[in-house]
């Protein structure tokens, strides 16, 4: 039995369109509509492409953004003052910073610079806190849109055996807390982890969040498990691949997402839905 795909593209067009409706009305009322600033240092050419993927989403719901594009060599004091902008300007409602940043520029006094009810990517110490705490924030996106995701198979997560392969800030460990959350009795593996086999094949809910093409097998999962593959991972012939084996994967796996048409779209749906909360919030709706 081949698994069903879980089309990452379709759920998060449907996320877009909805949110596209409620701009809409919002324009019509002759409000300000949310606004989304963007900011790239230097030409990496992944990010730059993740940043165009970003800036569409935002013109598709019908958004605004500002894109502020800075050279590889711009100073950390500087970035600071432009983040310090954005911040003040009440015509802004979400700050995006995309990383990597230069090795010359300190991510965290960067992340920590921006106020943190404008923080739509939930990287914020004060997100980061108030999520551990159960208080309201903003989630980070990509662990959001796995939410959804699972949510979308129509499965229940309470209960489950879940395992998350990878507990990196941004992917691993928010992801293992929102599966908390919804009550699934959550692991976390890693590089250390001995024999990850046996502790994968115990997962009802298995996440893949490596950055290693292939790490996951079919002789991994369990029968029937839904398998989420954050990975991207680019191929030597410059394709996209996830961290699972996808061949062997599905011949195994309930559920499954591919790469691409997966997690990616899904996590930008989530970053328009944090931009619009964040609107809703500064506009006391
Ligand atoms: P990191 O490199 O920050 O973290 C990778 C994690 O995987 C670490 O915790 C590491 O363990 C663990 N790991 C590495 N090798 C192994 C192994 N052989 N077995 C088990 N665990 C291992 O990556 P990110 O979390 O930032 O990203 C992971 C992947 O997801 C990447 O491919 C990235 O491109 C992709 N990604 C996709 C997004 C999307 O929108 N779809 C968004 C963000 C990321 P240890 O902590 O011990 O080093």
């Amino acid at each position: 039995m081949m698994a069903n795909i879980i089309d990452g593209k379709a759920v998060s067009l449907g996320i877009k369109e909805k949110l596209k409706e409620r701009v809409e009305s919002v324009r019509e009322e002759g409000e300000r509509v949310p606004c989304l600033a963007v900011i790239i240092v230097g030409d990496n050419p992944a990010s730059r492409s993740y940043v165009r993927g970003k800036l569409k989403a935002v013109e598709f719901t019908g958004m605004e953004s500002r894109l502020l594009e800075l050279p590889e060599d711009v100073s950390e004091e500087k970035l600071l003052q432009l983040i310090g902008c954005f911040n003040e300007n009440s015509d802004v409602d979400g700050i995006l910073v995309q990383l990597p940043l230069p090795r010359h520029i300190n991510e965290d006094r960067v992340i920590d610079a921006i106020l943190p009810r404008k923080d739509v990517d939930g990287f914020h110490p004060q997100n980061v806190a108030n999520l551990w705490l159960g208080r309201k924030c903003f989630v980070p996106c990509t662990p959001q849109g796995i939410i959804k995701l699972i949510e979308s198979t129509g499965e229940n997560i309470e209960g489950k055996r879940a395992v998350v392969v990878g507990r990196s800030n941004i992917v691993g460990k928010p992801v293992a807390k929102l599966l908390l959350d919804r009550n699934a009795t959550v692991t976390v593996a890693h590089s250390r982890t001995p024999d990850l086999k046996a502790v994968t094949r115990e997962a009802d809910i298995l996440v893949a969040a490596v950055g290693r093409p292939g790490v996951i097998t079919g002789d991994m999962i369990k029968p029937g498990a839904i398998v989420i593959d954050v990975g991207i991972n680019r191929t030597d012939d410059g394709h996209l691949t996830g961290d699972v084996d996808f061949a062997s994967a599905s011949e195994v796996a309930g559920w499954i997402t591919p790469v691409p048409g997966g997690v990616g779209p899904m996590t930008i749906a989530m970053l328009m839905e944090n931009t619009y909360s964040a609107w809703c919030a500064i506009s006391d709706r």
